[in-house]
């Protein structure tokens, strides 16, 4: 056949497209969880055999533009707009440079890519544009939805329209779009439109660096009492976050406990003020000796944290996915979590922790309280949470399950464009219409 409608042993090449989270960042700060999705799969897909560039917006003058992540994984930091901190709602205008760099470094490094995956909207923006000029595949990740994000909020931001805009596009002009909940699937249908492609795939996270720590080794590291009842509280400071609630409920805890506040990135505003009001909230119900602001912690150190904890809370008034709540079921710790988003998926009442309604502080203090009362039975529930995430959300299998969308997509890519330039070859055009 002239036309081979597979190139073989050809190492796919895919485009992650992240301007927003450069993976090699520091974890913990705005959208943390989309850093660790697009670091882990970069690596994972190169573990694979692909080749990835990972592309994000330099955000200072000093930064590397290429950094080899791992063999076959690279993340490429291209210049659009100023080379600083830019807020997420303020990037959108800088996109159309970021499309410009991606073209010239296209053209410079000669790399063909087979695919582009997208990650939140100011990526579909990007995968978008390129897509059209391209005609290869697009996948995109919402990672949050506008729409959902902003019901909540008495002044939504000038975006939001534009945001709007691009995520209907995203939803139905893509090949495929990835949720990572099924209620994120609802509110697209719901919210956006019934039309387009959308596949449920969660976040996946690194089970062995997360559960490999017992409880005795991590208070010993972090120089916490065996005796100690404690809270734990990770994420970052932003009134969605939820931790007004769980200072309301820790003041009404009839017995002694340490609560344990880590995240709260230094460098954001937004993030210092809201810290400021926990203080401040902290100081008002007279907690001080009882909550640590432990301030960001490295993902590094971060498995020590949740080894330590007697439970680890989520009380989000609204959570897309959650991934704090996978890190501490790896680790053996049950979580106490709002019934909401994502975490209505991955946390099982009763089994590897509770659900409770958001914003309900005397809720959550009673489900606080039989932890307390009942050591054995939520002990059962954090191995059960170990053994629940190594099932279902282990990294590799996570990421082989988006390679193969990925492969199918490219597949069908190849025939039709094989169909196209050879007049509907009649065994192709059987083989195309399997694919879907
Ligand atoms: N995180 C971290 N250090 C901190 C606080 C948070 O590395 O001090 C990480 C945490 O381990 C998780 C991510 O930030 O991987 C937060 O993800 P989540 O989905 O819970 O919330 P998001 O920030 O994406 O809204």
């Amino acid at each position: 056949m002239g036309n081979s409608i597979v190139a073989p042993n050809r190492r796919p090449s895919y485009a992650l497209i992240a301007v927003d989270s450069d993976p090699t960042a520091e974890i913990g700060k705005v959208g943390g969880s989309q850093n660790v999705y697009v670091r882990e799969l970069g690596l994972g897909l190169a573990r694979r055999g692909c080749q990835v560039d990972i592309f994000t917006r330099r955000e200072h003058p000093e930064q590397e533009e290429i950094v080899e992540n791992s063999p076959g994984c690279r993340t490429i930091r291209l210049t659009a707009g100023p080379a600083k901190f830019i807020p997420r709602d303020e990037l959108f205008e800088h996109l159309p440079a970021f499309v410009d760099a991606w073209w010239l470094f296209q053209l410079r490094s000669g790399r063909n890519y087979t695919l582009i995956h997208s990650n939140y909207w100011l990526s579909g923006w990007v995968g978008l544009r390129l897509k059209s000029h391209l005609g290869i595949p697009q996948v995109h990740t919402y990672h949050s939805v506008g729409v959902v994000k902003y019901q909540s909020m008495a002044k939504p931001p000038a975006i939001a329209v534009t945001r709007h805009l691009v995520e209907t596009a995203c939803l139905t002009s893509t090949d495929c779009a990835i949720s990572t909940s099924p209620q994120e699937v609802a509110d697209l249908r719901q919210l956006i439109s019934d039309r387009g492609r959308v596949r449920v795939i969660p976040y996946a996270i690194n089970t062995s660096h997360f559960g490999s720590i017992a409880r005795t080794v991590a208070r010993e590291h972090l120089k916490i009492a065996t005796d100690e009842k404690l809270i734990l509280y990770v994420g970052r400071f932003d009134r969605r976050k939820g931790i007004e609630t769980l200072i309301k409920a820790c003041a009404t805890l009839t017995k002694p406990f340490r609560l344990y506040l880590v995240g709260g990135d230094r460098t954001s505003e937004e993030e210092c003020q809201e810290r400021q009001r926990i203080q401040d909230l902290v100081t008002e119900l007279g907690l001080e000796d009882a909550t640590v602001f432990v301030g960001q912690v490295a993902q590094t150190e971060l498995p020590f944290y949740y080894a330590a904890a007697n439970v680890c809370v989520i009380p989000s008034d609204y959570e897309p996915f959650g991934l704090v709540a996978l890190e501490a079921m790896a680790a053996g710790t049950p979580v106490i979590a709002s019934i909401v988003g994502g975490l209505k998926y991955t946390v099982i009442h009763r089994e590897t922790g509770m659900l409770i309604p958001p914003n309900e502080p005397t809720a959550l203090a009673a489900a606080i309280t039989e932890v307390f009362d009942d050591p054995w039975q939520w002990e059962a529930y954090g191995q059960a949470g170990r053994q629940w995430v190594r099932d279902n959300f282990s990294a590799a299998e996570i990421v082989a399950e988006i390679h193969s969308l990925y492969q199918s997509l490219t597949l069908a890519e190849s025939v039709q464009s094989a169909c196209d330039t050879q007049k509907l070859n009649p065994s192709l055009k059987l083989v195309s219409r399997f694919i879907e």
